[in-house]
């Protein structure tokens, strides 16, 4: 059976430094993947060659079973991949309505320009769904940061993708808003049967949402399993031992 993402000994390199190292994986649709690990072991990385923003030194990427290991993020994105980022890339000086559109503007590969505006019927399910329909004129720029977190989930599932990404999605939020950002993932996921994969510090998201859990550590996969199996691991504590990251409950 092809799986929705597959990634075959992706390796990068910054410098010296061996970022992603031999990586492989798998994401089926409607599954949910944490992809974990300390600071630095390389998850940003190996989510930009995944998603297209950056291209491996070695290995391939998958995605419904077409190498797309050569395309640009907005190949990519036009094919049904849908990505966030660690840090919101919102078009600041644009309505939160405008960066909407131009999400989906992108998807379908359309420029935004105030010749090409969508109809807001387009646009206003996108925002009512995260909540942010009140908010719809004013600009990105204004946003409390909690909602630009909001934004940045609009502006990856606007185009309904099969596949989300999310690096760190809920980074900086507070606990109730990390609830309400990962219950919209939830819903979405379970109405499109989208597969996700999302990397994550607090471990009461991980295993609150994911079903299967991959740990990195500097560049290499060290587990690939169920949630609770990757508590028990020695290895995976081992890594995680001293970072307050892993804790008995
Ligand atoms: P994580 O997201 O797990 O914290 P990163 O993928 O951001 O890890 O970083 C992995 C390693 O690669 C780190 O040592 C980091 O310093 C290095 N690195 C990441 N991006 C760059 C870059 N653009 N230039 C140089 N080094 C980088
Ligand atoms: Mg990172």
């Amino acid at each position: 059976m092809t799986a929705l993402l597959e990634a075959h000994g992706l390796s990068k390199a910054f410098g010296g430094v061996q970022a992603v190292q031999d990586v492989s994986l798998t994401v089926g649709a409607g599954e949910k993947v944490a992809l974990i690990g300390p600071n630095g072991a390389g998850k940003s990385t190996l989510f930009d060659m995944l998603s297209g923003a950056s291209r491996p030194d070695s290995g391939k990427v998958l995605f419904q079973g077409r190498d797309v290991t050569g395309l640009g993020a907005d190949r990519r994105c036009r094919l049904g991949i849908g990505r966030t980022f660690q840090v919101a890339p919102v078009f600041a000086s644009l309505t939160v309505r405008e960066n909407v559109e131009a999400a989906l503007l992108t998807a379908r590969n359309k420029a935004f320009s105030p010749f090409g505006r969508l109809a807001a019927e387009s646009v206003t399910p996108v925002l009512e769904e995260v909540g942010l329909a009140d908010r719809a004129d004013r600009p990105a720029a204004a946003l409390d940061y909690a909602n630009r977190k909001r934004l940045d989930f609009a502006l990856a599932v606007a185009h309904r993708p099969a596949l989300l990404l999310m690096d760190e999605p809920t980074a900086g939020t507070a606990r109730e808003d990390r609830a309400e950002i990962m219950g919209l993932v939830d819903r979405l996921v379970a109405e499109t049967g989208a597969g996700l994969l999302f990397t994550e510090h607090d471990m009461d998201v991980v295993f609150g949402h994911a079903e299967r859990v991959l740990v990195l550590s500097r560049g290499r996969v060290i587990f690939d399993g169920a949630p609770g199996a990757a508590r028990a691991d020695a290895e995976v504590r081992a890594v995680y031992l001293g970072t307050g990251g892993f804790h008995d409950r």
